[in-house]
């Protein structure tokens, strides 16, 4: 008997699940929702091999900010492989990354005027923790050694990183590994009105509980993504910097998924205080995702004057020792210049705004829906909850592969269905991705009433 003629599309699904191990997928699902097999991407639209076309509605997680294939960052990425594409960064520098500290830190108004490279999320976390903790006991004060992280935070799934994440799915299994850290309430506005003042609260008890024992308090400012687009306002910040302050412990925002534009502002902490504050800016912000367009693996670590000066000594073992091999890649650091680059000439923010409202008014009718609850927005993070008594099995997974057919990439976290799209936003394309999430909605929500009927 001879096979069935396979699609090139079915082909290299079927090559994937036997080769590539999928990450953040049970590959036992993986073969029932097989892998999408894309070919190329143009602007905010991705390509299967049979051109079939699809919207990438959370921006390749979360990374990519001005749609694929991008002509700028592409050719700022092509002149830079022509003329280095890499150096190591210890004992020598190049342009492109000198170039990105300062535009950095003139983002910060020098306030945060220190750069450390990485080349992924996690291993930004890693460093803030690290040089954190190695700044205090440079200090003397190496007892001043323990962490503290909020509710459903998540931080990155490295062995350090997942010590201050608190998302059951990817850490119950490693738990036994971890350091420990301290977790306290979350300031979610689902939760209601008091909630901020509830987390404010607990983080004093836990922070007076370990004085002198805490190193950094480490928060993802605004928006908690991966715990299902969990937000608050920019008043919680302003509190915790100043309970920051009365206990002596850092502040670390990490805006890898929310910096870069996609909550309004380029950071998303400076929407909680005046513009010249600089002794309110946090002292270490981390940053990906989005920095360098979609397009190469970089993270940086901002950091103040006063950390750096704490490593500052003729003593090797008091510097910050850490490296990865491709610290600072000189091509990941010329597609951010580009990228800050658009910020500078394109008016980015502005043009966020705008498009921010574009999809507040397009997914209003959700305001009225009975069957969600909590739409809410920040910028350019849109999402909603499906009510918890209308969620059958799997909705997730089954809400993905409904909006596949209507020419919509998006991935629910649980029974949160959100939008992070690329910059490339105008009230039509926001009309047809409501469209497309609630023809979604209507039939994977239909389904489970007519099972249950
Ligand atoms: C994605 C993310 C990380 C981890 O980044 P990776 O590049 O996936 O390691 C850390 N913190 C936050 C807030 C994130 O959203």
């Amino acid at each position: 008997m001879t096979e069935l003629p396979m699609t090139p599309d079915q082909n290299l699904s079927r090559r994937s699940l036997a080769a590539v191990w999928h990450p953040c997928t049970q590959m036992a699902r993986a073969a029932v929702v097989p892998p999408l097999a894309i070919a190329r991407g143009e602007g905010a639209w991705l390509f299967d091999d049979q051109g079939q076309r699809y919207f990438d509605a959370n921006s390749s997680w979360w990374v990519n900010l001005f749609g694929h294939a991008d002509r700028a960052i592409n050719d700022a990425i092509k002149h830079q492989l022509d003329t280095l594409p890499h150096v190591m960064l210890a004992g020598c520098t190049h342009a492109p990354a000198v170039e990105l500290a300062e535009r950095l830190s003139a983002l910060t108004g020098a306030a945060l005027g220190h750069t450390f490279f990485a080349s992924d999320g996690a291993s930004a976390v890693e460093i803030a923790l690290k040089m954190s903790f190695h700044s205090w006991r440079n200090l003397g004060l190496a007892e001043k050694s323990e962490f503290v992280c909020l509710r459903h935070g998540y931080h990155g799934e490295t062995i350090g990183a997942l010590a201050v994440t608190d998302v059951a799915v990817f850490r119950d299994a490693y738990d036994p590994l971890l350091m420990r850290a301290h977790v306290v309430a979350s300031p979610d506005s689902r939760l209601g009105a008091g909630q901020e003042a509830l987390a404010l609260a607990d983080l004093r008890r836990c922070l007076s509980e370990r004085r002198g024992h805490v190193a950094a308090l480490i928060i993802e400012p605004l928006v908690q993504c991966a715990a299902g687009m969990a937000m608050h306002e920019p008043s919680y910040l302003r509190a915790v910097r100043v309970l920051c302050d009365e206990f002596e412990v850092h502040l670390i925002a990490d805006e890898i998924a929310v910096g870069c534009g996609r909550s309004g502002t380029f950071f998303a902490f400076e929407q909680s205080f005046e513009e010249a504050d600089k002794a309110r800016w946090p002292d270490f912000i981390t940053l990906s995702k989005g920095i360098s367009g979609g397009t190469l693996p970089l993270s940086l670590v901002l950091t103040t004057e006063a950390v750096y000066q704490s490593f500052w000594s003729e003593d090797v073992a008091r510097g910050f020792l850490h490296s990865h091999s491709y610290t600072g890649n000189a091509l990941a650091c010329a597609a951010a210049n580009a990228v800050l680059d658009r910020f500078e000439r394109g008016d980015v923010l502005a043009q966020n705004r705008q498009q921010a409202a574009d999809l507040a008014a397009a997914f209003a009718p959700f305001g009225q829906d009975a069957r969600v609850q909590h739409l809410r927005q920040r910028g350019m993070i849109l999402a909603f909850d499906v009510k918890p008594e209308l969620l059958g099995a799997r909705f997730s997974e089954r809400f993905h592969l409904a909006a596949r057919r209507r020419e919509l990439l998006i991935r629910p976290i649980g029974g949160t269905v959100y939008l992070m799209p690329p910059y490339l936003i105008d009230a039509a394309t926001a009309q047809f991705l409501f469209e497309a999430v609630k023809a979604s909605l209507d039939e994977v929500l239909s389904e489970d009433a007519s099972h249950v009927a």
